[in-house]
C-alpha cells in the first residue's frame, strides 16, 4: 500500500516560507511527478514526505495513518537520490543488501530479496563487482536496487537521472517506467525536466514558488493548462503566446497556440511574416517566424522536411479549436 495525503502542509526555513499550505493526494500505485523550475520547492516537498524535514504545520498521512511525527526509517518509504551514495569498497550485492543487514533480516531473506531486485534490474552479472567497475547507469540501478529490497510502500526519487548523459537518461527513464509497471508501487519522482514529467507520470504536480499550479495527467496539462505558467512550462518547443488585437478579438487578454497547431503556407493565410531560423530534425522541422509588429518569433512545426529559407515570406493560420484563451489574471478561460 502506498497512499499519501498532504493536508495543509506548510514549510518555512526560519522566516522564509518555501511551501505555503498545500493539499495533495497521491493514490496507491500512482506514478506522480513533481515538476517545476529550480528552487520551486520540489526537493523540500519530497523531503517532507520522507520525513527528512519536519513540517512547519499540517498533516502527512500514509495509508490513512498520521505519519507527520513518524521518523523517516519508520515511514516505509525508500528514497533514491541524484548522487548514488554507494559504498565504494562494498560489492554490488553488499550495497544492495545494506539496508537489510542494518535491519538484521535473516540471511536467507536478504539473499532472496537481493536476487529478486538484481533480476528486475538486470544486475545479476554484476553482483560481485564494486561500484567503481560499473557505468553511471548501472550505478543508478544499484541505488534503485537498494531501495527495492526494502519493499517500500512508495519510492521517492529526487532527480535521479541528472548525472547521466542525454542518451542514458532516456534509457533509464524507460527502465524506471518499466519498473513501475512491474512493481505497481507508488512512485514520487522529482524533476525540473518537463519531458521526463510528460513521459513518465500518471499524474503531474506543477510547482512554482512552493505553490501547486496544477495537478493532472500529462495530456490534461498539455491540452488544458490552467494558467499561463503551466501553458508556458509544459510542452517543447513552447506554446506561442500572443496579446493585443488577435487576443482581444477572441475574447481574451492572452491567447496561446502550440507550434503543431499552426498551418504554414507560402501563398497566404491569417498572419503574414518572414521565416527566421529553422531547426531541421529530419522527422520534423521547427521554424521561427517573425510576424509583422511582433518582437518574439513564433515557433511553428512542420512534419518532415520543408523547403523554406531564411527571409522567405510566409503566412501562418492557427487552428482555431486549438487556441488557448487566458484572462488578465493569466487564468484559462473555459
Ligand atoms: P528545488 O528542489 O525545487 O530546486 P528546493 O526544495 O531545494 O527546490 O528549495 C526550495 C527553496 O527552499 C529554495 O529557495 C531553497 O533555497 C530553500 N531551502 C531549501 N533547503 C533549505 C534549508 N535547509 N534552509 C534554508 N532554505 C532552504
Ligand atoms: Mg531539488
Amino acid at each position: 500500500m502506498g497512499r499519501i495525503q498532504l493536508k495543509q502542509v506548510r514549510k518555512a526555513f526560519g522566516e522564509v516560507e518555501v511551501i505555503p499550505p498545500l493539499d495533495l493526494e497521491i493514490n496507491d500505485g500512482e506514478f506522480v511527478v513533481f515538476v517545476g523550475p529550480s528552487g520551486c520547492g520540489k526537493s523540500t516537498l519530497l523531503r517532507l514526505i520522507a520525513g527528512l524535514e519536519d513540517v512547519s504545520s499540517g498533516v502527512i498521512e500514509i495509508d490513512g495513518a498520521d505519519a507527520t511525527m513518524v521518523p523517516p526509517s519508520k515511514r516505509g518509504l525508500a528514497m533514491v537520490f541524484q548522487s548514488y551514495a554507494l559504498y565504494p569498497h562494498m560489492s554490488v550485492r553488499k550495497n544492495i543488501a545494506f539496508p537489510l543487514r542494518m535491519a538484521k533480516l535473516d540471511k536467507a531473506e536478504q539473499d532472496r530479496r537481493v536476487n529478486a531486485a538484481a533480476e528486475v534490474l538486470n544486475l545479476g552479472p554484476y553482483l560481485d563487482r564494486r561500484p567503481g567497475q560499473l557505468s553511471g547507469g548501472q550505478r543508478q540501478r544499484v541505488a534503485i536496487g537498494r531501495a527495492i529490497v526494502r519493499e517500500p510502500a512508495a519510492f521517492l526519487f529526487d532527480e535521479p537521472l541528472s548525472n547521466l548523459d542525454a542518451a542514458l537518461r532516456v534509457g533509464m527513464r524507460l527502465e524506471i517506467s518499466e519498473l513501475h509497471e512491474r512493481l505497481e508501487t507508488t512512485m514520487i519522482y522529482v524533476t525540473h525536466d518537463q519531458v521526463e514529467a510528460m513521459t513518465m507520470a500518471d499524474k503531474i504536480v506543477v510547482l512554482q514558488a512552493g505553490n501547486i499550479e496544477q495537478v493532472g495527467s500529462p495530456l490534461t496539462l498539455y491540452r488544458e493548462p490552467r494558467n499561463l505558467f503551466v501553458a508556458g512550462f509544459i510542452g517543447s518547443p513552447k506554446m506561442n503566446l500572443l496579446t493585443g488585437p488577435e487576443a482581444e478579438k477572441r475574447g481574451a487578454k492572452t491567447i496561446g497556440i502550440r507550434p503543431e497547431h499552426i498551418t504554414p503556407s507560402s501563398s497566404g493565410g491569417d498572419w503574414a511574416g518572414k521565416v527566421g531560423v529553422s531547426e531541421h530534425l529530419g522527422s520534423d522541422t521547427f521554424f521561427h517566424v517573425h510576424l509583422e509588429g511582433r518582437e518574439e518569433p513564433m515557433t511553428v512545426r512542420a512534419v518532415g522536411e520543408v523547403d523554406l529559407h531564411h527571409g522567405d515570406p510566409i503566412w501562418l493560420t492557427p487552428e482555431e479549436e486549438h487556441i488557448h484563451r487566458f484572462d488578465a489574471a493569466g487564468l484559462r478561460i473555459a
